[in-house]
């Protein structure tokens, strides 16, 4: 594997930054081959790790990031320098609620603040091509979402109860056929049907 990916991997463990897990990564970038997928909106940036695997897919793949952590960013815009991928990569440092995008997409990655899923996918739905699918990471948040409640702590019950209701919600939609893989943290994919 290219020695660069290697850095970012170790950087992130060094500095405790999380990013998404091998298995996750690959069950990822399979999917946007296998689909041709080309248009990406990714909601959580980090060090720019999952932006830069997803765009080095192929040489037609464009991807905006958006991340709201200052250091983060600043790390990530170095990662993608070092990769020259500057022209298919627009990181914005912003909150994602306060970013309004007109353009469309294929395909839009969540893996930002797991509590905010349902506001996220609710948000940028708009931005979602007619055919495009939205691929939401951590839906089994370490094991959590299984785990007896009364031995969780106040923040990560609120949190997983969270991302419950965002499954749930993401189950029960009539406008998505959603499929949640049992790989990495639990990855959701969300197709919007055909009508
Ligand atoms: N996708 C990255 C990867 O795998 O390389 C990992 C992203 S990390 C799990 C989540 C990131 O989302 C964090 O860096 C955090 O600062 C950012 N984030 C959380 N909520 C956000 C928001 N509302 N707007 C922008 N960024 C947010």
């Amino acid at each position: 594997m290219d020695h660069r990916i290697k850095e970012m991997e170790a950087y992130a463990t060094l500095h405790h930054v999380p990013i998404m897990e091998h298995d996750g990564i690959s069950f990822l970038l399979d999917y946007i081959k296998e689909h041709h997928i080309q248009r990406i909106l990714e909601l959580g940036t980090a060090i720019g790790y999952s932006a830069i695997r997803m765009c080095l897919v192929d040489s037609a793949i464009t991807v905006t990031t958006i991340e709201r952590d200052r250091e983060r960013y600043e790390e990530a815009m170095r990662n993608i320098q070092k990769f020259g991928l500057e022209n298919r990569i627009t990181v914005l440092f912003q909150d994602a609620f306060e970013v309004e995008l007109n353009d469309t997409f294929d395909l839009i990655f969540i893996d930002a603040a797991k509590s905010q899923y349902l506001k996220f996918f609710k948000k940028f739905e708009k931005n979602l091509s007619k055919h495009g699918v939205i691929i939401s990471d951590n839906l089994n948040f370490h094991g959590l979402v299984h785990a007896d409640e009364v031995t969780l702590s106040r923040n990560v019950r609120g949190m997983v109860r969270k991302l419950n209701q965002y499954t749930q919600f993401l189950e029960n939609n009539p406008y998505y056929e959603t499929t949640i893989y049992p790989v990495g943290d639990g990855v959701g994919v969300s197709v919007r049907k055909k009508v």
